[in-house]
């Protein structure tokens, strides 16, 4: 019997691939970027925000 629920592996989990600049991908395909390449991947995403027709949720403070 295993009750155990799916759950994400962390960061901390076992690390699948490592890139020299700091960048990995875990077991379990988390990836988690170097700051270099999160600042980069942000400017990707952001210019492609339209195409990923993504809804915006703000919050107010
Ligand atoms: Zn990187």
């Amino acid at each position: 019997m295993n009750e155990q629920k799916y759950s994400k592996w962390t960061v901390e989990g076992d690390k699948k691939t490592r890139w020299i600049c700091g960048c990995f991908q875990t077991a379990d395909n988390y990836f988690k970027f170097c700051d270099a390449h999160n600042e980069t991947l942000k400017k990707a995403i952001q210019a492609q925000i339209d195409e990923l027709d993504m809804t915006l949720v703000v919050e107010e403070n």
